[in-house]
């Protein structure tokens, strides 16, 4: 099974901030995990440690079976482009590129796709499938933000990643937008990948599979 698994986790910051004491959690193949708690908290930190943008003080992350606390930054960048997407609150879309160009960005990086034909394909067959093919050739500033949220996780898929991992997806949205981007992000994890999302919205816990607290660098486990 796929999976990414926080094993013992703490993550001191500045040898005196402990942003994560002890975490263990795991992100399964198909599954829609959500990652709760107040700012400050530690879940962005987290999303950070899970998805190899930054390197735990203690602890190992384990993606699909392979340790990778001794890989360096070229090879941790390179399990990052394949097996994760990463959605975030601000969108960070490139102003200057139209939708669907953002979208084909992350593929303009991977060798697997070779003619740029093929990437524009499959850069609108996303646009596509997050339901926004009418704007495609539109600017981010042009789209509003829930739109903008939809286009940054057709950009996440681009390069078919396993896993999705959302800080704040919503954030910026209002709760119409909030509960399709939510769908949208329930509907990936229904179609195999392992989602996490950190949120500190309440509107989460009705979607999601799993609900985690975290409070202080903690992390608790609720019932659902
Ligand atoms: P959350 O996402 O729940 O708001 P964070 O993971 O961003 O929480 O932050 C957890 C704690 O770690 C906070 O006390 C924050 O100030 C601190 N922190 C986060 N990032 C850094 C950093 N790069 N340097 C120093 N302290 C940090
Ligand atoms: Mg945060």
């Amino acid at each position: 099974m796929k999976s990414i698994s926080v094993k013992n986790v703490t993550k001191t910051y500045n040898e005196r901030v402990t942003a994560l004491n002890d975490v263990s959690l795991d992100i399964d193949e198909g599954r829609f995990i959500a990652v709760m708690g107040r700012s400050g908290s530690g879940k962005s930190t987290l999303l950070q440690m899970a998805g190899l943008l930054d390197s735990p003080t203690k602890g190992s992350v384990i993606i699909n079976g392979e340790d990778v606390s001794s890989l360096g930054k070229n090879q941790l960048a390179q399990i990052r482009m394949k097996t994760i997407g990463f959605v975030f609150q601000a969108f960070h879309l490139n102003p200057q590129l139209k939708a669907y160009e953002n979208v084909m960005l992350p593929m303009l990086i991977n060798p697997e796709y070779k003619t740029k034909a093929d990437i524009q394909k499959r850069a609108n067959e996303l646009i596509d499938m997050v339901g926004l093919s009418h704007r495609a050739g539109h600017y981010p500033n042009e789209l509003s933000g829930g739109e903008q949220q939809r286009v940054a996780i057709a950009r996440a898929l681009a390069n078919d990643p396993d896993f999705i991992l959302a800080d704040e997806p919503t954030g910026n949205l209002d709760s119409d937008n909030e509960q399709a981007i939510f769908g949208i992000l329930k509907s990936l994890a229904e179609s195999g990948k392992g989602v996490m999302t950190v949120s500190h919205n309440e509107a989460i816990t009705e979607i999601a599979d799993k609900i985690y607290y975290m409070s202080d660098g903690v992390l608790g486990e609720n019932k659902k």
